[in-house]
């Protein structure tokens, strides 16, 4: 059993859709969803604003790599195109934690760092985890801290930057 923290983000297209799309992949794994918020682009590349959320879910059957490789295909499905780094996209999915049952995945490879290396430098990531999950802790070179200080410590300028939005992400009722 795996439970990861999905940071997802669109800034082209019919963003909510788009965001609105990933909710709906994970159907009966999803264990928690964020208010959307909105956010200026991050990394000095001119374009659109952000919307962004935080997801939660599990799997019983899906390892950390599977995740990775779970959120690429959902990328692709939205006709992300990889262009210029930290540039525009329609869909990204980034694996911000991942447990395996009670032990926190960490991992160092390229293809997948754990945890997503720039999460506790990001309101935009920090804010809708905290909604989603007040009692979330984030490990950052081996300091472990409720995410609420990893916000604190963020200049506020990078917070004020994160708008919370009246757009809602839904989720299915379960079937009986
Ligand atoms: P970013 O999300 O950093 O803006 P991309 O979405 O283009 O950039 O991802 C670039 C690469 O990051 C992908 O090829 C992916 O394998 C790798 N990667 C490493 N760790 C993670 C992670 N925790 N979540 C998502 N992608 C990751
Ligand atoms: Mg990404």
């Amino acid at each position: 059993m795996t439970r990861v923290v999905l940071s997802i983000g669109s800034n082209v297209g019919d963003r909510l859709t788009r965001l609105q799309s990933v909710v709906d992949a994970l159907g009966d794994s999803v264990r928690a969803v964020s208010p959307i918020y909105e956010t200026d682009a991050w990394g000095g590349v001119e374009q659109g604003p952000f919307l962004n959320a935080v997801l939660i879910a599990d799997d019983p059957d899906r390892d950390c790599h599977d995740w990775l490789r779970w959120g690429q295909e959902l990328e692709q499905a939205a006709d992300r195109v990889r262009g210029q780094r930290w540039g525009p996209r329609t869909l990204d999915v980034d694996i911000v934690t991942c447990h395996d049952g009670d032990t926190e995945v960490r991992s160092a490879t390229a293809e997948l760092t754990l945890p997503h290396p720039y999460a506790h430098l990001r309101a935009f990531v920090l804010m809708p985890w905290l909604v989603a999950d007040p009692a979330a802790t984030l490990t950052v070179a081996d300091t472990t801290r409720p995410i609420s200080l990893w916000l604190e410590d963020l200049d506020p300028a990078e917070r004020s930057g994160v708008r919370l939005t009246d757009l809602t992400l839904h989720t299915e009722p379960a079937a009986d």
